[in-house]
């Protein structure tokens, strides 16, 4: 997937309390790019990511996936593009509480009348060091281990693009390491797009693009 966003801004309310939480930005993101987005809080790093994935809609601008613009797919179309092609993870995990880590996992793929494909989400929950963790509710999980039930939801529809929203913010910096260890190497080994919200330098360093974000401007700052 080519992702390409031109002069995008968002724009919240009016008169005073008016905001631009997205001035004109413009970017292309290439297929197995590993990119991060820093900025302090409020700066407009959650709005870029909504805006990129389709969760909500510019105030103006436009953004293709492979040239087709997503802001004129009907909701349904959308929502489905959404399911089949993009993984979003939260700072706050957004398990449901009633379902095991099992059935978190695999809500995606039932919303979309899909067979689960065991063998694959054997190997994730493996990877992601779960596999034993499944038939638990998400409070009988630590906040690393529901971060990572969270990755294998992302991931369970085998989507090109991860998106990752403070991914570590609730986490200690141990288990914060160690889920950026995992969206690394499975965006290394399977060739994802990986585009991570941080506000950890660490973090921000580890991805081959890095772009700032500072009262809604962003630039890109690669060396
Ligand atoms: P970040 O994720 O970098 O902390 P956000 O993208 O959440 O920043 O917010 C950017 C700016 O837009 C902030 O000033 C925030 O208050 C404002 N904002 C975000 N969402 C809304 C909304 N739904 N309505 C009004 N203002 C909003
Ligand atoms: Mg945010």
């Amino acid at each position: 997937m080519h992702i390409e966003a031109k002069e995008l801004s968002k724009i919240y309310g009016t008169g005073e309390s008016r905001v631009t939480a997205l001035d004109r930005a413009s970017f292309e993101i290439m297929p197995g790019d590993f990119v991060s987005i820093m900025g302090p809080s409020g700066s407009g790093k959650s709005t870029l990511l909504h805006l990129l994935s389709g969760l909500d809609h510019p105030t103006s601008g436009s953004l293709t996936y492979d040239g087709r613009d997503i802001y004129s797919f009907q909701d349904k179309e959308l929502s489905a593009f959404r399911r089949r092609c993009i993984g979003f993870i939260f700072q706050q995990f957004n398990l449901l509480p009633v379902l095991t880590a099992r059935e978190n996992i695999i809500m995606p793929l039932l919303l979309d009348k899909k067979q689960p494909d065991t063998a694959y989400l054997d190997q994730l929950t493996k990877l992601l060091g779960i596999g034993d963790r499944l038939t638990h509710l998400p409070h009988e999980l630590s906040g690393g281990q529901q971060q990572r039930v969270a990755i294998a939801r992302a991931l369970a529809a085998q989507p090109e693009i991860i998106f990752a929203d403070e991914p570590t913010g609730n986490l200690d910096s141990k288990s914060g390491s160690e889920v950026m260890d995992m969206l690394e190497s499975i965006q290394k080994e399977l060739g994802k797009i990986l585009v991570v919200i941080t506000h950890d330098n660490r973090i921000a360093d580890r991805a081959d693009r890095q772009f700032m974000i500072i009262d809604g401007i962003l630039t890109e700052v690669t060396a």
